[in-house]
């Protein structure tokens, strides 16, 4: 569909640039017209940042302070459940690019999909009404970023210590820690923007994925702490189906060397090892001496995971306020929607289980945070069902421009002024794709509700149903599914999810949209099968 707006301010544009007079910035027009600047967006985005570990949010064992997470709570909007469409990295990039469902949008999973830059992303639509625009840190997309006028990625997930990366297209290595540098480039990008200009710029953290390597100035910050658990952390799935029994994302059984930091971080300079070794050392003998089985050993890698993990949270939350600094000192804060947000959430131990990928609250909710001054009343908090989904359009939209009409979201702007239409969404699609590599999570749909779930795992050697209470089993826990108590809720469920399918226009997913290993692949055998390209590429 072509952009009205977008239709218009080109030619403005196109005219001002052959008349050799001037160059017209959507700022330069609308203020001819007497309307204020469109305003900047800043998109402070993070990979797998559990809800939990922000304290606007928080689960009740206090995991975490985030003084600068929750300073954009405080002065602006909270969102208490943003959902994600597919509970991974890069499909979730790439609905936010689109504002359209993996399945409209090509990248189904971290396996074997490839981002076609070529298709409409919100970037390029602000980009040709005039925004400045730049994408730094965290990509993940595999193909070039398209519709930024500046790029500086992590190749594939990136290196928590003096990461190599790409910056429009030229190999750059750096020295330092890696959400350190993220900002560093960001503000530098602000510093040497062309200021005419409105802008876009996504600063986006490789933390705090897997394997969570801390600064160094964070190890041992938490004193050695004693974490409480969560009320599922021994959770023996009884009731439930195969695919949520069988999974290979526990912290019994899927914990690795480089998880636990038996092994450093890769790619630490020998100053940098030796200060990690001092810490994890003395730690790692302790614990091979105490040779813990059992619930016991779940609970020292539950608390070593918990050290790891909120350790890069805490950088991620100083950088955070880096940038809320700089935008304060140079005047920027007023006219700039700052959004805060994850690719998805992550499980801090629920379940049993660290990572993502199921329709289950902790990995299906990302935090959301959202500050514009003069528009979002500050300490506000919405209780719509939201999604990455809406973030196109939304951005769109506080750019004054037209949304196209094959977007599948919704703009948040009215939310955001405090008003939710009352047509708003009740009900959200879901489709986790990727099989069996990694981490055996199997493929399923679902509808997801304000009070209920209904799931179908539909692949390979599993075809269950499962209805979720979360007013009863705030935990999810158990299936209702067949209790006959449930059966008019279940009916209606059915019908929901159906027309969902219709409505989003999902019909059977292509064989490629699993990814590329066969369903019975045991990724613990030798030798396994390349990928299409014959390299090896970390999918997690
Ligand atoms: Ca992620």
């Amino acid at each position: 569909m072509m952009c009205r707006t977008r239709a218009l301010h080109g030619l403005a544009v196109a005219l001002a640039v052959f008349c050799g007079l001037f160059v017209v910035t959507p700022g330069e027009l609308t203020a001819a017209d007497d309307k204020p600047r469109p305003p900047n967006i800043v998109f402070l985005f993070c990979d797998d940042l559990a809800y939990q570990a922000v304290s606007a949010y928080g689960d009740g064992r206090k995991l975490l302070d985030t003084p600068n997470m929750d300073r954009l709570a405080k002065e602006g909007m909270l969102f208490e459940r943003c959902l994600v469409t597919n509970s991974i990295c890069g499909p979730s990039r790439a609905t936010i690019l689109t504002g359209k469902y993996s399945h409209k949008n090509g990248f189904y999973n971290n396996t074997n999909s490839r981002f076609d830059g070529s298709q409409q992303t919100f970037p390029k639509l602000l980009q040709a009404a005039g925004y400045s625009t730049a994408m730094i840190g965290k990509w993940h997309l595999v193909s070039d970023p398209t519709g930024f006028d500046y790029w500086h990625i992590l190749p594939g997930q990136g290196l928590y210590y003096n990461p190599p990366m790409i910056k429009n297209g030229e190999k750059v290595d750096h020295q330092g820690y890696t959400t350190d540098i993220i900002t560093d480039l960001s503000i530098e990008w602000l510093e040497g923007r062309d200021k005419s200009k409105p802008f876009l710029l996504m600063s986006q953290h490789k933390a705090p994925h897997r394997e969570w390597s801390p600064a160094l100035r964070h190890l041992g910050w938490d004193n050695d702490r004693v974490y409480p658990e969560p009320a599922t952390l021994f959770d023996d799935y009884s009731g439930r189906s195969k695919a949520v029994s069988d999974h290979d994302m526990g912290l019994d059984r899927t914990f690795t060397d480089l998880d636990a930091k038996f092994r450093p971080a890769p790619n630490l300079t020998p100053e940098q090892l030796a200060e990690w070794n001092k810490y994890y050392e003395p730690r790692n003998e302790a614990f091979q001496k105490a040779n813990l089985t059992g619930r016991d050993l779940v609970r020292w890698r539950y608390n070593r995971y918990m050290h790891d993990y909120l350790g890069c949270v805490k950088a991620v939350d100083e950088n955070v306020g880096r940038l809320l600094d700089y935008l304060d000192k140079n005047d920027l804060a007023d006219n700039t929607l700052v959004i805060l947000t994850s690719d998805q959430g992550f499980y801090l131990g629920e379940h049993g289980w660290f990572d993502k990928r199921w329709i289950f609250e902790e990995s299906v909710r990302s935090p959301l945070l959202a500050r514009w001054p003069g528009v979002t009343k500050p300490g506000s908090v919405n209780n719509n069902l939201v999604s990455l989904l809406d973030f196109a359009e939304t951005f769109l939209d506080v750019a004054g421009l037209d949304v196209p009409a094959d977007m599948q979201g919704r703009s948040l702007v009215p939310l955001l002024k405090g008003n939710t239409p009352e047509d708003w969404r009740k009900s959200l699609y879901y489709h986790y794709y990727e099989y069996p590599v990694p981490h055996r999570v199997r493929p399923h749909y679902g509808v997801i509700t304000d009070r209920y779930k209904l799931i179908h795992y539909y692949k390979p050697d599993v075809d269950d149903w499962e209805l979720l209470d979360r007013e009863k089993d705030p935990h999810e826990t158990k299936s209702f599914y067949n209790d006959p108590a449930y059966a008019d809720v279940r009916q209606e469920l059915h019908a929901e999810v159906e027309r969902l399918r219709t409505e989003v226009d999902e019909g059977e997913p292509p064989r490629e949209a699993y990814g590329n290993r066969p369903f019975d692949f045991d990724p613990s055998q030798p030798n396994p099968p390349a990928n299409k390209k014959g390299k090896k590429k970390s999918t997690d």
